[in-house]
């Protein structure tokens, strides 16, 4: 149950978004209950990203339903009839969901502590000194207790990726969803952020994670979806899709992967 009380933490009914003509999601369904990680695979250009971010409404989708934790996203329903949330209502929504993507994308003019603190207290209007505890815990926790003051020039692509997660983490998310946050890093800073991945999953966070790590999908994933063309081709106990996919377009996939 999550905290709304519903069983659901995300469920996405028959996901349609088009980029013009091209229609990029053809109808995708996808329910991710509270507490369980949801490891999304597939080849580039096959929608991955596009799904991510229609979970948090920063794209718009054409036809279906998302809803988080049991709210329509984006979207009110009245009398049967959907209305297009306003842009407050939508930011409102979006600050319960923490996104990390492939480029840390971090205020390079800030320091690892400040990066942490900006959303809490420009967005929330939170307490200055309550929002820095947090911050420093949050920073401890991702490993980085050592290098607060660090300019994200000055740490490495994995510690800014870690700074990233802790910063997400600081507007206290009910889910988190990972954009390939591994993909841009070198080889060997690849494991300090999936364990932190790892840690936070322990913890009990709801999460929806592209990646081409299948190594982390099977150890820490509870469900795995292979997307391919716009659709979900494939999903299941990781374990099982990995070891024993069903069908052509899974199995050619990770025999390029593993
Ligand atoms: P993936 O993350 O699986 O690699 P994407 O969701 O990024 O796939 O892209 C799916 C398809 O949608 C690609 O063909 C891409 O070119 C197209 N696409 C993504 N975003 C846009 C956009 N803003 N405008 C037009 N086409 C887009
Ligand atoms: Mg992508």
């Amino acid at each position: 149950m999550t905290s709304n009380g519903t069983a659901e933490m995300v469920r996405a009914e028959n996901v349609h978004k088009s980029f013009g003509h091209v229609e990029v999601l053809k109808g995708v369904d996808l329910v991710v209950k509270p507490g369980e990680v949801c490891c999304v695979l597939g080849p580039s250009g096959s929608g991955k990203s596009t799904f991510l971010r229609c979970i948090n409404h920063l794209e718009k989708i054409n036809g279906g339903r998302i809803f988080v934790d049991g709210e329509l996203v984006g979207y009110r329903e009245r009398r049967g009839k959907l209305y297009e949330m306003k842009d407050r209502e939508v930011a409102a929504q979006r600050r319960s969901i923490g996104m990390v993507f492939q480029r840390f994308n971090l205020f390079p003019h800030m320091t690892a502590l400040e990066n942490v603190m900006e959303a809490p207290i420009r967005v929330k209007r939170e307490n200055r000194a309550a929002t820095r505890d947090q911050a420093l815990g949050l920073l401890e926790r991702v490993g980085l207790g050592e290098k607060t003051g660090n300019y994200p020039a000055q740490l490495s692509g994995g510690q800014q990726q870690r700074v990233a997660i802790a910063r997400a983490l600081a507007m206290r998310p009910k889910l988190m969803l990972f954009d390939e946050p591994t993909s841009a890093l070198d080889p060997e800073l690849v494991g300090e952020v999936l364990d932190v991945m790892k840690d936070l999953a322990r913890d009990g966070m709801t999460m929806v994670v592209v990646t081409h790590e299948i190594g982390f999908a099977r150890e820490v994933g509870d469900s795995l979806v292979f997307m391919d063309g716009g659709v979900v081709v494939e999903q299941g106990n990781p374990r099982d899709v990995i070891g024993n996919p069903q069908h052509e377009r899974t199995k050619a996939f990770l025999s390029k992967v593993l």
